[in-house]
């Protein structure tokens, strides 16, 4: 195991460069010296939804017995996303704009991910990444790199599990923990999560949404992530590509603007994706990421990085067959105005001492080595 920072930052060099296999996955509990941590789940403990674990953090529902009422709004059960405890905002699964896609993947940062990355970047396109903590652990430059591209992350959870079947405390603790190494690492706290395989119900919504989260989710997928098992093939995955073109040449967005499930998990997703983009890029008016999607000019708790409204996003930009926008970091940063292209920002590639707003780096990087290893 390493032991010190330089040791950590080797380790993750090695691993990116060399192999691209996943990085040991930590089970989530809050830690005994986390006193952040601890206070804030205490606060929050008490107003938890009772509402029981279900299934296993694999997915096994082999025993689950579950109301036909679907009392608990678990999308698993029924897509429902009108959470019933009230409070709850409703989730986010689809795009208020016409001929509009909401351009997301999940599971990153994929140590190979600098392809597809590279592959926005010559669109000028930017996206939302649902990153998952243990990634971001093993793979920080390449999450650095995504806000100093402009991109949008969200939180995917730290160790990927069935978050219906965690307990409150496992819940807490794979957002929580995920949240500080983002901002451990990039400098920035997300605001919006996705639950993996969409397992979430009104327990879940409610920690996540104590914890300043709002729950995104999707209507159409592309199975992506299956390939190669479960009898999903490649074939298969270009099909459900093909399905969702088909709908919006049939007009099937033309009052609301659609989500789909798609991945940057290895190379066969991030490959599915650029082959499938010039085609999206020609159905769909406006491809945006899903804060931009919704209007939301904040995606992050630190107030000096803004995001464009939808407005701004698709009159800066000629999108997406013929982009336009002056610089890749002018949507990720704003020094002290809320105006997007006041910015100017300038993007450090992955490593190094970066021109962001907030201290990222070294010395956050060695905290969190430290802190977790
Ligand atoms: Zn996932």
């Amino acid at each position: 195991m390493p032991t010190t920072v330089l040791f950590f930052l080797l380790s993750a060099c090695f691993r990116g460069l060399v192999k691209c296999t996943p990085i040991p996955e930590v089970p989530t509990a809050i830690l005994p010296k986390d006193t952040a941590g601890l206070a804030k789940f205490s606060a929050m403990s008490a107003n938890i939804p009772d509402i029981a674990p279900r299934g296993t953090l694999t997915g096994d529902m082999t025993n689950v017995d579950y109301s036909d009422s679907d009392p608990d709004c678990w999308w698993t059960y029924s897509q429902c996303v009108t959470p019933k405890l009230s409070g709850l905002k409703p989730d986010v699964s689809s795009v208020p704009e016409p001929h509009t896609l909401g351009y997301g993947f999940d599971d990153g940062p994929y140590c190979g991910h600098n392809v597809f990355y590279n592959y926005l970047a010559t669109k000028k396109q930017k996206a939302t990444f649902f990153y998952i903590g243990s990634n971001v652990q093993g793979y920080p430059l390449e999450a650095q790199r995504a806000v100093t591209d402009g991109h949008e992350i969200c939180v995917h959870t730290w160790s990927h599990p069935y978050m219906t079947a965690t307990t409150n405390e496992g819940a807490f603790a794979e957002l929580w923990y995920t949240l500080q190494m983002i901002k451990l690492a990039t400098g920035v706290t997300p605001t919006c999560w996705r639950p993996p395989y969409g397992d979430v119900d009104d327990r879940i919504r409610y920690i996540a949404a104590q914890l300043g989260l709002e729950t995104i989710l999707w209507l159409y997928d592309t199975d992506d992530a299956e390939e190669g098992s479960n009898g999903v093939t490649a074939k298969t995955v270009q099909a459900n590509y093909d399905s969702f073109i088909a709908k919006a040449r049939s007009g099937a967005f033309n009052t609301t603007g659609a989500i789909i499930l798609t991945h940057e998990l290895d190379n066969f997703t991030t490959q599915a994706a650029i082959d499938n983009y010039p085609t999206l890029a020609g159905v769909f008016d406006h491809i945006v990421p899903i804060a931009v999607s919704q209007n939301k000019t904040q995606p992050y708790v630190e107030t000096n990085y803004t995001m464009p409204s939808f407005a701004e996003y698709i009159s800066n930009t000629t999108l997406p067959n013929n982009s336009s926008l002056s610089s890749a970091s002018s949507l990720a940063h704003s020094s002290s105005s809320s105006s997007p292209s006041s910015s100017s920002t300038q993007v450090a590639p992955t490593g190094g001492a970066s021109a962001l707003g907030v201290s990222v780096p070294a010395a956050a990087l060695a905290l969190g080595a430290v802190f977790w290893l």
